[in-house]
């Protein structure tokens, strides 16, 4: 048992996702045995989300303390998410043009796989941002709704001042309470990311990844250069970080990611490990990173980008300038209203592909493998989600650099 804990969490995660991968190819479909495990695990950190994000998030607004300081942090967290959407968005295109993922396809396309969920229009996502009913939006667990309602109790708190001490006091302590189950839970994490990923690489095998393997390695290439270049860029030249540190902090939260294609499940993992990794202050960390997890994806952002030109190639559409014009917005504007969980990304295709006219069938071809590309743009978004609180952080001053050299993990 000692053995057990005396391995850092990261390591034990990183090693349960190779192990699993092993299992899963050599078990193959019958690995779905054991995906109850996992979904245990997806349970677990669900739990966390709503309590978390209401405690942290009040607490972290009112530490901030300061009205001009909230809007300089927020302000710039939201400028770093939009660059990064775009850019994603552009890179997107770019692979799908250079690589041609769509050409020469000829595959039969699957129609029950169309989601027949609409995408929100622009005024239903602005309505829906704001709860009629807050308490109802914690049960119902809808993030954002709980986001502006804790933001706006946050800044009740400061605006109070000392009227309002007892309830900031116990806001605190619920914040340090929700961590220490979020400690237990995290616990977990290395056999649900073994027993999930089995799943995963158990049922589709890597035959049912060969006839579209070049969609699937370009969403993964467009990932990772959005990873290395994109965030490596902004932590070496905007935050003047180093990287390895960054990334050996970021792994578990990655790793989470990657294993659950859920933004959301993995906000309790992210906010530790900036907290306790990456030396980040707890209140600015509670506020970007809940923000984060839910408008800031990228890659989504550049998958949508990716899958409107293989839609495009497959049915032989021409896009003009205005087109690749329309879906940057449109995309960056998905990947803004996509939902923190598994196959948001697919239901935000019917968005950009509807603006641009590219069929809806193209959702059939790629549906069926679409978890697989969605752990990778998950754990995409997710690490850009630390890159830009880490970031902020720095140019505000709310992070302990020798805690993020140090990146002594636990
Ligand atoms: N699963 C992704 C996330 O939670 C969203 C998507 O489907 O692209 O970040």
């Amino acid at each position: 048992m000692g053995f057990w804990f005396r391995i850092p969490l990261w390591q034990r995660v990183v090693g349960a996702l190779v192990l699993g991968v092993i299992v899963g190819l050599l078990w193959g479909p019958g690995a779905e045995s054991i995906k109850w495990i996992g979904d245990l695990f997806i349970r677990s950190i669900r739990m966390l989300v709503v309590p978390l994000i209401f405690f942290s998030l009040v607490a972290g607004v009112a530490a901030i303390g300061d009205l001009r300081k909230l809007g300089r942090v927020g302000g710039r967290a939201v400028g770093l998410f939009l660059i990064t959407g775009l850019i994603s968005v552009a890179l997107g295109l770019l692979l799908g043009a250079l690589i041609q993922p769509g050409a020469g396809l000829n595959l039969t396309p699957d129609p029950s796989a169309i989601p027949d969920k609409a995408p929100p229009g622009v005024t239903d996502m602005i309505l829906s941002m704001v709860p009629d009913n807050p308490v109802a939006a914690m049960a119902n667990g809808d993030v954002l709704q709980l986001i502006v309602f804790s933001i706006l109790f946050g800044i009740g708190i400061v605006m109070a001042k000392e009227v309002a001490a007892p309830v900031q006091r116990a806001v605190d302590a619920g914040a340090v309470v929700m961590q220490n189950v979020t400690m237990i839970v995290m616990e977990l994490t290395p056999f649900g990311v073994f027993a999930l990923i089995a799943w995963v690489a158990g049922s589709y095998g890597l035959n049912a990844l060969l006839p579209l393997g070049k969609l699937v390695l370009t969403n993964y290439l467009g990932c990772l250069l959005i990873i290395v270049v994109v965030y490596g860029g902004i932590l070496r030249f905007v935050a003047k970080l180093p990287i390895g540190d960054f990334f050996r902090g970021a792994v578990d939260a990655q790793a989470v990611a990657y294993s659950t294609a859920s933004s959301s499940a993995t906000l309790p993992v992210s906010m530790r490990c900036a907290q306790d990794n990456l030396g980040v202050s707890r209140s600015l960390s509670s506020f970007v990173l809940s923000l984060g997890a839910t408008i800031n994806m990228d890659g989504t952002a550049m998958y949508l980008g990716l899958a409107t030109m293989f839609g495009a190639q497959i049915f032989g559409i021409d896009l003009s300038f205005a087109d690749y014009m329309l879906i940057a917005v449109t995309a960056t504007l998905g990947s803004v209203g996509a939902a923190g969980i598994p196959g948001a990304g697919l239901i935000m295709m019917t968005l950009v592909f509807g603006v641009v006219g590219v069929p809806l069938q193209t959702i059939a071809f790629v549906a069926g493998i679409d978890r697989i590309m969605d752990m990778m743009r998950t754990a995409t978004n997710v690490t850009g989600d630390l890159t830009v609180t880490t970031t902020v952080a720095k140019m505000v001053g709310e992070i302990d650099v020798a805690e993020y050299k140090s990146a002594e993990d636990v």
